[in-house]
This record gives structure tokens, sequence and C-alpha cells, in this order.
């Protein structure tokens, strides 16, 4: 039944667990196991050096039963089809979960964006939406960014699907400035919801998230973000790390000097405010609370053992394998899902589309009202469900969002 070894193997492994609890019809469970649509795209650019290379761009729509597909486009040389469906899948619980009417989506292309210039990535942003822009749309499809993409991507691909269809359309994609129609406090709700998880579980656990210690992986849009806000909670970020390895400091990092480093050499490696620390070593640290916030599996069955976190906050998407998961469960690690924990993202971007169709806009301040509300309301139903049937909170999550999706597939009925 369980396709283990790829990462949508995974993302199966995880559903299972949720169906069979919900006693889901054979029916429902083939649709909800299958993607709806799969593209997938060759784009030429041509590159400074006046030579032509041809870069594969994916898409993929695994769901729409509540809306248009949502969902990131991610630019890395590693991205393949199976980790987009992966993420297209998880994008489809995440949204249902965020109790937000969007499907799930995912895109990527395989390239490095740390070899290529601003030009070269403009013209491979404009190609790869121009190959794909029968299938989005404000109805259809909504990108938004997620690792190594960034507002000014998202404003060619305004820019872009604007110009194919005559008109300026905003709401086709989110994560965009706030100049041309993104939405106040987007940029940081991914990171202010993995916050809203931590105070919520540690309230739940009875312990006081002031004072408490935290190791971040990852210093990306979620991973600086959070540490910022969970800083300002009175935590203590003590080990964050990177691609090119990490600092520690027992006494606290000082945010803001690490801010700078980064600003100036692209890692925070080398930072001269802690010593340095690797990857492997984060996730063994005496720490409160640990916020994987890079890439899917950072934890494994190799490394879960030596976790002596109380609290898991998944702000990447599959940082946890599902042994790893199991393991860290029966030794009461508190596991916050990453369709949960960074469901804060989406939840801004449903703000956004909603801000750029009304073509009227909030304050930063009701945005942040909002996004509050919808978290707690996520967090709430993910746990009482978690207590009700006695099964973490990734299940708990999963029962939530697939109970939600098949309901909306019966109501819907089978169109043939
Ligand atoms: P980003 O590109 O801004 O940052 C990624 C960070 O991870 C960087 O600090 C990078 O150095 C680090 N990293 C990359 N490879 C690594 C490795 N092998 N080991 C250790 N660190 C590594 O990306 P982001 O937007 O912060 O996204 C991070 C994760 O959060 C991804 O899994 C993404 O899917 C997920 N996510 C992002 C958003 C969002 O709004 N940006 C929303 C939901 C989920």
């Amino acid at each position: 039944m369980t396709p283990y070894g790829s990462i949508f193997g995974e993302m199966l492994e995880e559903f299972e667990l949720a169906a069979r609890i919900l006693n889901l019809e054979r029916g429902i469970w083939n649709i909800l196991t299958h993607p709806k649509r799969q593209i997938i795209v060759s784009c030429p650019v041509q590159m400074d050096s006046g030579e032509i290379e041809v870069f594969t761009g994916y898409r993929v729509q695994y769901n729409i039963t509540l809306g248009p597909a949502k969902g990131g486009i991610r630019y890395h040389p590693g991205v393949t089809l199976d980790e987009v469906t992966a993420l297209a899948a998880w994008m489809t619980w995440k949204c249902a979960v965020a109790h937000i009417p969007f499907g799930g989506g995912k895109g990527g292309v395989v390239c490095d964006p740390s070899k290529m210039s601003r030009r070269e990535l403009e013209a491979l942003t404009r190609r790869y939406i121009a190959e794909i822009i029968d299938a989005i749309g404000p109805e259809k499809d909504v990108p938004a960014p997620d690792v190594n993409t960034n507002e000014q991507v998202m404003a060619w691909i305004m820019d872009t699907y604007s110009m194919h269809v005559g008109h300026t359309t905003t709401s086709v994609v989110t994560g965009k400035p706030v100049e041309l129609g993104g939405s106040h406090g987007r940029r940081e709700a991914t990171g202010r919801g993995v916050t809203i998880a931590a105070r919520e579980s540690a309230r739940h656990l009875g312990f006081d998230i002031s004072g408490s210690r935290v190791a971040i992986q990852g210093f990306g849009n979620v991973g600086s973000v959070s540490a910022e806000l969970i800083a300002a909670l009175g935590a203590k970020i003590v080990a964050v790390t990177d691609w090119q390895g990490g600092v520690y400091n027992a006494a606290g990092l000082d945010l803001t000097k690490l801010a700078a480093h980064v600003a100036n050499q692209k890692t925070v490696a080398g930072f001269a405010g802690g010593e340095p620390l690797t990857n492997a070593e984060l996730f063994a640290l005496d720490v409160d609370l640990l916020v994987p916030a890079a890439l899917e599996n950072q934890i494994t069955i190799e490394n879960a053992p030596g976790i002596r976190a109380k609290v898991v906050i998944e702000g990447a998407n599959g940082p946890t394998t599902p042994e790893a998961h199991r393991h860290l469960h029966t030794r009461g690690v508190f596991v916050v899902p990453d369709i949960l924990a960074n469901s804060g993202g989406v939840t801004a971007s449903y703000f956004e589309w909603v801000q750029d169709r009304y073509g009227y806009f909030w304050t930063e301040k009701e945005v942040n009202e909002r996004l509050e509300a919808k978290m707690h309301e996520a967090f709430g139903a993910v746990l009482q469900t978690s207590l009700k049937y006695h099964v973490d909170m990734r299940t708990a999550a999963y029962i939530v969002a697939v109970g939600r999706v098949a309901t909306v597939t019966r109501l819907r009925g089978m169109y043939a």
C-alpha cells in the first residue's frame, strides 16, 4: 500500500494513518492519493555567456476540490517531480487544516540560483511562467515564494502573467512586494505562525516559553523571522545553522548582529558572536524547542535518538521522516507538524489574494490579528482532535485536513 522510499511515499504514509482512523471509503481514498495534474516544461534561457541552457520546470496541482491550487515555487538543483508532487499534496492538507478555500499545488525549477545572474533568473522565471501560463490564474492556481524564490520573482511572475492576459492581475500570485499588491505582514507570516505554534505548544505542555532555549535550522525567510519573533517572547535562540554550517551561543545569539553578518556573508557560518556548529550538532543540542526551517528529511532515524528538545516545530515542509517521527512521539517529544506549524504563510497568502481581488488593503495590524485568529483556530482544532483520538499532532492534523477535503469531495459528487 505504501510506496515508501520516496518523499511522496512519506506523504502517503502520513495520509494513510489518518485515512484509516477516518474509515475513509476506497473511492475517496483513491482520489486523494492521486495528483490531479502534473505539468513538466522545458525552459530555454539565453545565459549571459550567450549559450542557451534548457531548465526543467514542474507545476503540480495535487487537488483543487476546495478552491484554486495554492503553493510555492522552488528553485533548487535537487528539485524532482516526486518532491514537487509531495509538496503539492502537503499544500492540499495544509490549506484544509488552515481552513482556507484553496487546493494544493507546488512548482519547482531545477537550477542553481546562486550561480545565476539577476538577468538570467528573470529570464528563467518569465519563460517558466510562460510555459505554464494556461494552467495558472487567480481562479486556477496561485503560486507563491518557496526556497530560493522571493518577492522580486513573484513580481516578475505577476508581470509576465499580466502581459499575457493584457491587464494587470495582481491576484495571480502571492508573496509580492507591498507596492504591487502584496500584503503587509505576508513576509513575516510563516515565522509568525511558527511562533504562535511554539507559544501554544508551550502553553499546552505547561512550560514558559520566555527563558526557554531554542535551536533553529535554516536562517532564510522562515528561520530568521521565527528566530526574531520567538526571541521577542523572551526565549533564547542559542543555535542557528544553514547550508554552510552554523553558530552556537549558550547565552543566546545576538540576532541583530547575526542578521548583519548574514546580509554580508550570505550565511550564518563564521559569525563571531558564538562558536561554530554543524547541522548534525544542532539536532543534538540540549534545548526546549527545535525548529527545522530548511529542507525536508533533516530529522531521520539516525539523528532522532539524539534529539533532546521537548518540542519540535516544523517550520520547513517534511523535515521529519515518518520513522523518525514515530521515534520522537514514542519518546514523548511534542511535534507540531509542518501542515499546521508553517501554515501561517499560506494563510497570509490567502489574505493577500482576498485583498487583491477586493482591491482594498488591510493594515499590518489587521493582517496580524486575522492571522493570529486563524492560527489559533487551526492549532485548537488539531490539538482537540489529537486528544479525542489519542493520536499525535501530525495524525490529528491529517484527520482534520483529509476529513475536510473528503467531505467536500462527497458533497460535490462524481463528474463523469
Ligand atoms: P529560504 O531559501 O529563505 O531559506 C532556506 C534556508 O535553509 C537557508 O538559510 C539555507 O541556507 C538553509 N538550507 C538550505 N539547505 C540546507 C541544508 N542542506 N542544511 C541546512 N540548511 C540548509 O527558504 P524559506 O522560504 O525560509 O523556506 C524554508 C522551508 O520552509 C522550506 O521547507 C519551505 O518549503 C518551507 N516553507 C516556507 C514558507 C514561506 O513562506 N517562505 C512557507 C511554508 C513553508
